[in-house]
């Protein structure tokens, strides 16, 4: 079984400032970089957020930078994931698709993915007109009209991203009030190719493998009607859970199963160390989350040097 000082788990900001700070610290950090390496930023298009890039940068080029910061000061990337860790012991285990590790710290920054509405036909179409990723899926939608779900920042930036390629994106609200930030509200309110539906769930997805997606039957939650919205493509942008099911019952979990964290970013098990949005549900922003890298990298390294 391969010994590591410090193993970080989760390559996007919040594990790649952990694995930047713990390089620079000479604690030689391997980073499990994961199914998605590089994090939801990978399947975003422009950051106009993160400080440092007046003109934006695209989310891809901004994870490989950081990539490359960490790499320079010795960390070591492999595209594997964590299946399954033991904490109970020591050094921890680390079980991977490709062998076993240990680690004498662990820092976990295995972020958050995207929500599903949970409806039959929604699993059914997966693929054949619904997406959760308008950067990865919109090009195919040319020329249709389009549905976003949700009411927040990602729901409107799927729904002005896909305004490139459809005739028209109407998004549908469970409220009559967005969650999205002002800035975003204004941009989708501005856009004349983006209408608005309030109010409203989904009922159900329409089509089939063969038609892909025609339709969605709506339900207005106030009044209770029906009704048929035709559509050629569904964007579902509700939200994120996160990526804690392989921990469970090795570390406490909040009832929607973020990790807890005590002091700093300390979770329940000395040494074991969290950042990012697998255990902030608040900002859940690119900044925050490679400040909290930061923190578990510092916090780690005082408890390394504290175990000697
Ligand atoms: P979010 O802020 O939690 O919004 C989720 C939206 O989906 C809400 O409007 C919610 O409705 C709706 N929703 C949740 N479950 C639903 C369901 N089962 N059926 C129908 N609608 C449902 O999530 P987010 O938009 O992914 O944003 C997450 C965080 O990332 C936020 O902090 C956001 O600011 C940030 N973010 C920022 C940017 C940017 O700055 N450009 C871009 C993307 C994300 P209710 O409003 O009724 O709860």
């Amino acid at each position: 079984m391969a010994h590591h000082r410090i193993v970080i788990l989760g390559s996007g900001p919040a594990g790649l400032t952990a694995a930047l700070y713990s390089a620079r610290a000479n604690l030689a950090p391997l980073v499990l970089a994961g199914a998605q390496p590089g994090g939801q930023l990978t399947i975003t298009t422009e950051v106009e957020n993160f400080p440092g890039f007046p003109e934006a940068i695209l989310g891809p080029e901004l994870m490989e930078a950081m990539r490359r910061q960490a790499e320079r000061f010795g960390a070591e990337c492999v595209h594997l994931d964590a299946l399954s860790v033991e904490l109970s012991r020591r050094p921890f285990a680390i079980e991977t698709g490709n062998g076993d590790l240990s680690a004498d710290a662990l820092i976990v920054a295995t972020g958050a993915s995207a929500k599903m509405l949970g409806l039959p036909s929604e699993q059914l179409l997966m693929g054949y007109g619904v997406s959760a990723c308008a950067t990865c899926d919109g090009f195919f939608f040319r020329g249709k009209e389009l549905v976003v779900i949700g009411g927040g920042d990602s729901a409107l930036e799927e729904a002005l991203f896909l305004t490139r390629f459809a005739t028209r994106v109407t998004l549908v609200h469970r409220r009559d009030q967005l969650r999205a930030s002002q800035i975003m509200q204004e941009r989708a309110m501005k856009n004349d190719k983006i209408g608005f539906v309030w109010d409203s769930t989904i009922d159900e997805i329409v089509g089939t493998k063969d038609t892909g997606v025609t339709g969605v039957r709506l339900r207005n939650v106030k009044t209770g009607e029906a009704t048929h919205f035709p559509c050629g493509g569904v964007f579902v942008a509700i939200g994120h859970r996160p990526n804690t099911a392989f921990l469970s019952g090795q570390l406490e979990l909040n009832g929607a199963g973020y990790i807890v964290v005590k002091k700093g970013t300390q979770t329940s098990v000395p040494g074991v160390f969290a950042a990012g949005d697998v255990m902030d549900p608040n900002y859940r922003q690119a900044v925050t989350a490679a400040g909290m890298g930061c923190m578990a990298a510092l916090d780690c390294e005082r408890y390394l040097a504290a175990q000697e």
